[in-house]
């Protein structure tokens, strides 16, 4: 056996960046920038109100109360049609353009107009830029917004829009194809036939490569048949960026995706010193990284969890420190017994937030085909090698939400 950080470090070291490419922002989000982003216009765009209420001269008002003409009004959107003079005022809406002549905005709260809108009586005095927001007090011209390595959330997506950057030059979101292999495995709403199970792995391994930020590609459910599981890894590394292969890696009679991927990979084959998903496969066929994932449903999860989302992250361009996903403490509010056998365990636990910490419970069943703990689960709970944790216990946590 390996340890897991060895496992890990080979597998990272067989997945390459992605090339770049300009993508619009409606499709960037969770990619990461290949550029430097800078500014070229200002946000704020121009000086404007931050409040719905006067614009005036401080001056005008530092005696207040007082009283002023109105000169008009200034919607958002509306250019700055009027002037504020001496003892005058400018109704204004937020975002509208501060009007020339003004230097301060007096909140509507602290005004009353006039019935009939000739004048504002103002109560409070306010000082020099009172309420105004600057041009420029976000992003001036030419500031680096984004370096490389940014990855994008709803918020950078925001930002570009704000600057009209409607495109973005990004590492590539990856392709990832999924193909379950199994006779067993079947699909639909039909009764099971005898020894038949359903297919869930690929649905499951989509939805995490989705998830994942990734672009999957259902390659289908692939018998165990050498020359049909080699036509599906060929097709799948012609169309894709990756492959993920579930099922038939272990030592079994009829475990031929092993077989084949030997033939035609340049793969290697661990056993990885953690439980679940200890048989791992890895390597390249035609260049492709190729993961041949356990077929038990966890084992086959956790492994995507351990191996395949820190590969795919690093091709799509995530910075080193976003590969892999950071180990959270935690306390054990039951006690999670385990056996020593020289492996690392990933227990399926729940956990909720208390005193300003997660509290960690088991999440069902531990076995490798218990799928409903799995997905019960909000994390994996590292259990060191030895007997296991008790309550009250520190414990690291994935975090899988
Ligand atoms: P294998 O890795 O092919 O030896 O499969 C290990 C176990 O996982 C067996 O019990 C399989 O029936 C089960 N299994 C394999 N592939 C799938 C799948 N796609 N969905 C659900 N269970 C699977
Ligand atoms: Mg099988």
């Amino acid at each position: 056996m390996i340890p897991l950080n060895e496992a890990q470090e080979r597998v990272l070291a067989g997945c390459q960046v992605l090339d770049e490419a300009v993508v619009p922002i409606g499709r960037a989000r969770g990619l990461v920038t290949a550029e430097t982003v800078a500014a070229p216009e200002m946000v704020p765009p121009f000086d404007n109100t931050a409040m719905d209420g006067f614009a005036v001269r401080s001056a005008d008002v530092a005696d207040a109360p007082v009283t002023l003409a109105i000169a008009g009004t200034l919607a958002a959107g509306s250019a700055p049609h009027v002037t504020v003079g001496p003892g005058q005022a400018v109704r204004i809406m937020t975002g509208a353009v501060i009007p020339p002549g003004a230097d301060a905005v007096v909140m509507v709260e602290l005004t009353e107009a006039a019935p009939d809108d000739a004048t504002v009586m103002v109560s409070e005095s306010v000082p020099v830029g009172n309420h105004i927001r600057r041009a420029g007090e976000d992003l001036v011209v030419g500031q680096t917004v984004f370096e490389p390595g940014e990855v994008l959330t709803p918020g950078h997506l925001g930002v570009l829009a704000s600057l009209g950057r409607y495109q973005v030059r990004v590492y590539r979101r990856a392709r990832v194809g999924v193909m379950s292999t199994g006779d067993e495995l079947v699909e639909g709403p039909e009764p099971l036939g005898a020894g038949q199970i359903r297919d869930s792995n690929r649905h499951t391994l989509l939805a995490l490569l989705a998830e994942a930020g990734c672009e999957p590609v259902d390659l289908g459910r692939i018998p165990d048949d050498e020359e049909a599981i080699a036509t599906g890894i060929r097709t799948g590394v012609d169309t894709c960026d990756a492959l993920l292969t579930s099922g038939g890696v272990s030592m079994g009679d009829y475990d031929y995706v092993k077989k084949v991927l030997n033939e035609i990979g340049d793969m290697s084959w661990m056993q990885v010193a953690i439980k679940p998903a200890k048989p791992l496969a890895f390597g390249r066929v035609e260049g492709i990284p190729v993961f041949g994932l356990p077929g038990n449903p966890v084992s086959s999860m956790v492994s995507f969890e351990l191996f395949a989302r820190p590969g795919l992250r690093k091709m799509m361009g995530h910075p080193a420190d976003g590969w892999h996903r950071p180990p959270v403490a935690g306390r054990m509010a039951e006690p999670l017994r385990r056996r020593a056998d020289g492996k690392t365990h990933f227990a399926r636990v729940r956990v909720d937030y208390a005193d300003g910490r997660y509290r960690v419970r088991s999440a069902g069943g531990q076995g490798s085909h218990q799928l409903s703990a799995m997905a019960a689960a909000d994390a994996l709970a590292v259990l060191p090698d030895g007997d296991g944790l008790d309550t009250g216990d520190d414990v690291s946590l994935l975090i899988l939400r």
